[in-house]
């Protein structure tokens, strides 16, 4: 029935290849060894469950195909979502290997069935050790995919605002179910979305991608961090996943992920391997340094601002069967600490320093006068002026701070 993935960070600066191969092999467990390992390097591990769907049928290792349609014929039929007419809306795929498995339903949201199953599998993993539940599949809420025209389930028949309501009330009793169990509790959903900023505490969202990947449309759409910027300050969103969406430029997207304030995902899948991807290792390890301590006020508890005006060169990447596509020199962003402090983070993901002149004075009240300060891994400078000029180390995350002056 219910498919779970399991993935992991820590709050280690060093992402060693060992935890990428651990990563693999803990795949599809819950089993309590697998989080408290975890816990004791100083990470937290998650649980990724795929949404409401219903697998019917799906090949597993060994050549075995998992079935579950007496289950579903005798338990969930009268509970998923239906067609007009009444007939349980059963998919199908269309390739080889779908993740999906072969056939699916979707257990329908607004019922009590839904919402307690998933609110069971949810508190046996917080309970097993796995403190984070992601909500994956049900994309940004997913709504084409909950319109049910049962008159059975208890909702207005076919289209509504009901189907977001019944998905806030399952997240609603998911957090009052699972955080009592662990403080280190949190709810995480695929992509995005408005109306469960009271419920969630993480979102996975892709605008560190620099490809027109999904959910990006070809020709040339490109991701921003719209969403954080809005609301980075209610969630946190994180990354989903490196490499993925790089078009070859692993250390790129782990340099527009960091600045646009999310947390960093990885995955089994791809070469995440130090070794097979020394750049991205190099990279993550020094992002992580910076996130871990002076970026951390600013990207992890900090509003997103308007960056303000950066001299850098741009540069053109070439993406594969993407195409090609124009990056900055150096990605920037802008944050205002929970105690006014000013941060502009700048992350270069070349292997040369680079050099900036940055116009710190739109991010001032007009009048105003502050220290500056120029923070890299290896020291501290005072900066005077607000125009400042620096050299961001090769591959790390830098930070230019400003503290107001009357603060
Ligand atoms: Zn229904």
């Amino acid at each position: 029935m219910h498919r779970t993935r399991t993935m992991a960070w820590t709050s280690s600066a060093r992402w060693k290849s060992g935890w990428f191969k651990w990563w693999g092999a803990c795949a599809r467990s819950v089993e309590p060894q697998r989080p408290r390992a975890l816990r004791e390097a100083g990470g937290r591990g998650m649980i990724m469950l795929s949404g409401y769907r219903w697998t019917l049928e799906k090949k597993e290792g060994g050549g075995t195909v998992y079935t579950s349609d007496e289950r579903f014929d005798r338990e969930v039929k009268p509970w998923a979502v239906c067609l007009p007419g009444g007939a349980p809306l059963i998919r199908h795929a269309v390739k080889e290997g779908d993740f999906h498995g072969a056939r699916w339903a979707m257990m329908c949201r607004a019922t009590d069935y839904a919402k307690k199953t998933i609110v069971d599998v949810a508190r046996y993993c917080v309970q097993a050790g796995w403190p984070v539940i992601h909500f994956d599949q049900e994309v940004s809420g997913n709504y084409a995919a909950s319109v049910c025209y049962s008159d059975q389930h208890g909702h207005p028949v076919g289209h509504g605002k009901w189907a977001h309501e019944a998905m806030a009330d399952l997240y609603k009793r998911i957090r009052e179910t699972c955080a009592p169990l662990d403080p280190d509790f949190a709810l995480s959903m695929e992509e995005p979305n408005e109306l469960y900023l009271q419920q969630l505490n993480l979102c996975q969202e892709r605008p560190f991608g620099i490809t027109t990947e999904w959910p990006c449309r070809k020709p040339e759409t490109r991701s921003a961090p719209l969403f954080m910027y809005l609301y980075h300050d209610y969630l946190v969103g994180w990354a989903a996943f490196y490499p993925w969406k790089a078009g070859g430029h692993s250390a790129e997207v782990v340099a527009k992920g960091f600045t646009a304030g999310q947390m960093p995902g990885l995955t089994p899948i791809g070469p995440a391997d130090a070794e097979q991807d020394p750049a991205l290792a190099e990279m993550m390890e020094n992002c992580m340094k910076a996130y871990r301590t002076y970026a951390l006020d600013y990207l992890l508890f900090g509003r997103m601002l308007e960056p303000p005006p950066i001299d850098a060169p741009d540069r053109k990447l070439q993406l594969g069967n993407q195409g090609e596509t124009t990056v900055p020199a150096v990605w920037h962003s802008a944050w205002r600490a929970p105690d006014g402090r000013i941060g502009v983070a700048l992350a270069n993901s070349l292997e040369k320093e680079q050099g900036l002149k940055l116009d710190l004075t739109p991010l001032l009240p007009a009048g105003a006068s502050a220290k500056v300060v120029y923070k890299t891994l290896a020291d501290e400078t005072p900066l005077a002026g607000l125009t400042v000029e620096v050299k961001v180390p090769a591959r790390s995350l830098a930070l230019v701070e400003m503290t107001i002056a009357g603060l």
